[in-house]
C-alpha cells in the first residue's frame, strides 16, 4: 500500500500496467544489484518511497505532461524511469558516464515495454556540446549527481530557452543552492527557486531546485570536465 498511498497523496493515476512495471523495475534492479553496484536501497518499501516517489515529487512543482526531458547523471534510472512509468506521454533520454548502468537500463527499458524513452552513454559535459542535444530539452533533471554550480554547468546547457532546470536536494542543501547564484547566472537561468517538500510515506523532507532558462548559454559553457569541478563558476 505504500506506493499507492504516496500515489494518491501526489494525485498521479495509476493502473496495473504501471504497478507491473514498477515491480519489473524493482526486481531487475534488485538482482543486478547483487552483480553491480546501482543502489544501497534494496528494501521494498524504502524503494517506493526514496527512489520512485522521491522521483515524482516534482508534480508537486510543475505539470510534465508531454514535456521533453533529460535525465543526467541517471545511474539506476532515478528520476527518469519512474517519470516514464507513470507518465508515458513524456519523452524521456536517460544520461549517464558508466556504460555499464547504461546498459542495464536498456534491459529494464526492453523488459518494461517503456516506448518514447533513449538511452546515452557519455559525459554530460560533452552530450551538451553536441547539436543534437544542446538547448533541445524542456526540462533538465538531475538527483544526487554534484553541487549545485557543477551541476548547473553539466545540465543548463541541455535545456531550451524557456524551458526548466530541477535539481533534486537534501533539505540542507541551501549554501550550496546559494553558493550557485553566480554560476546559474552566468549559464543564462533566472532566479533560483527552492521548494521544501515532505516525501509521503515518511518524515523525510527534500528541496526542489527550479530555475528557468531565461536565454541561450553562452557557448563556451560547459568548460572541460576537470575544470567545472576544481573552479566552479
Ligand atoms: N541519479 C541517480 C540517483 O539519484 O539514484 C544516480 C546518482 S549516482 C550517485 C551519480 C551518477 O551520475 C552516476 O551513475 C555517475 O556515473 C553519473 N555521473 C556523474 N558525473 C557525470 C557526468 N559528468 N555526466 C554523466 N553522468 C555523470
Amino acid at each position: 500500500m505504500t506506493l499507492i498511498n504516496g500515489l494518491e497523496e501526489l494525485k498521479i493515476d495509476y493502473d496495473n500496467k504501471k504497478l507491473n512495471q514498477t515491480e519489473t523495475f524493482y526486481e531487475m534492479l534488485i538482482e543486478k544489484n547483487k552483480v553491480m553496484n546501482l543502489t544501497r536501497i534494496t528494501d521494498r518499501e524504502d524503494f517506493y518511497v526514496k527512489h520512485v516517489l522521491d522521483s515524482l515529487l516534482i508534480v508537486k512543482l510543475i505539470d510534465i505532461s508531454d514535456q521533453s526531458i533529460i535525465d543526467i547523471g541517471t545511474g539506476a534510472g532515478f528520476p527518469g524511469i519512474p517519470i516514464k512509468i507513470f507518465f508515458p506521454d513524456t519523452k524521456i533520454t536517460l544520461l549517464d558516464s558508466l556504460n555499464k548502468r547504461i546498459l542495464f537500463l536498456n534491459e529494464v527499458i526492453e523488459k518494461t515495454g517503456l516506448k518514447d524513452i533513449s538511452t546515452i552513454h557519455g559525459r554530460a559535459e560533452e552530450v551538451s556540446r553536441d547539436k543534437d542535444h544542446r538547448e533541445k530539452y524542456d526540462l533538465a533533471l538531475s538527483r544526487a549527481v554534484a553541487n549545485m554550480s557543477v551541476l548547473s554547468e553539466l545540465c543548463i546547457p541541455f535545456v531550451k530557452t524557456g524551458g526548466q532546470f530541477i535539481a533534486y536536494k537534501s533539505s540542507d542543501s541551501k549554501q550550496e543552492t546559494d553558493d550557485a547564484c553566480n554560476a546559474v547566472k552566468i549559464l543564462s537561468g533566472g532566479d533560483i527557486n527552492v521548494s521544501r517538500y515532505k516525501l509521503p510515506e515518511s518524515e523525510i523532507y527534500r528541496n526542489i531546485v527550479l530555475i528557468n532558462k531565461k536565454t541561450s548559454t553562452p557557448k563556451k559553457y560547459p568548460r572541460n570536465p576537470g575544470v567545472i569541478s576544481k573552479n566552479p563558476l
